[in-house]
């Protein structure tokens, strides 16, 4: 179980935990590749969400998903920007989370994803949480838990309280 002082605090920086939605960049599940890979290439994120048009969660799209559609055995070809969508291509077995202030499970999640869409359970899309922002959330208590918390060795305190 994750230590009660450092969950309080992370959840008292709770309001710079999760990335909303609207700040978040995505593409539609039914934008063509070429639209993809212009927003990829221009918003610079290794993967961004994919949404339905109820902004409902789908799925990730990196640009090596697409540029993999290009690929022939010794050439590359811009076809497929026009002949496939971002449905096609996507990833959809992705770890999403519903509630983003679990801070134990997001921890543990964040050790092997470096976001984790935020979806409700009937498949609405609210946002990300992203490691650098729990990063800063850990650089913060790294800095202020002694301001919150008396901290003392657990050595000390035996040592104190010998007769
Ligand atoms: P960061 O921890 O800020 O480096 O973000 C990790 C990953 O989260 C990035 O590589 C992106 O794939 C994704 N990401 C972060 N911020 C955004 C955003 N505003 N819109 C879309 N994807 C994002």
């Amino acid at each position: 179980m994750l230590n009660q002082a450092i969950d309080h605090m992370m959840i008292e920086n709770r309001e710079h935990f999760m990335i909303p939605g609207d700040v978040v960049a995505s593409v539609s599940v039914d934008n063509s590749l070429r639209h993809a890979f212009l927003v990829l290439t221009k918003v610079r994120y290794a993967k961004i969400p994919v949404l339905d048009n109820q902004g409902h969660f789908k799925g990730l799209l990196s640009l090596p998903m697409i540029t993999d559609e290009m690929l022939g055995l010794d050439d590359v070809s811009v076809e497929a920007l026009d002949t496939q969508c971002v449905g096609d291509v996507m990833e959809t077995d992705v770890v999403t989370v519903a509630n983003p202030y679990d801070v134990e499970n997001v921890l543990h999640l964040l050790v092997d994803n470096p976001f984790l869409p935020v979806v409700q359970d009937d498949g609405s899309f609210t946002g990300i949480v992203t490691r650098r922002e729990v990063m800063k959330g850990i650089n913060y208590i790294g800095h202020n838990l002694d301001h919150y918390y008396q901290m003392t060795p657990k050595e000390a305190e035996a040592e104190h309280s010998k007769p």
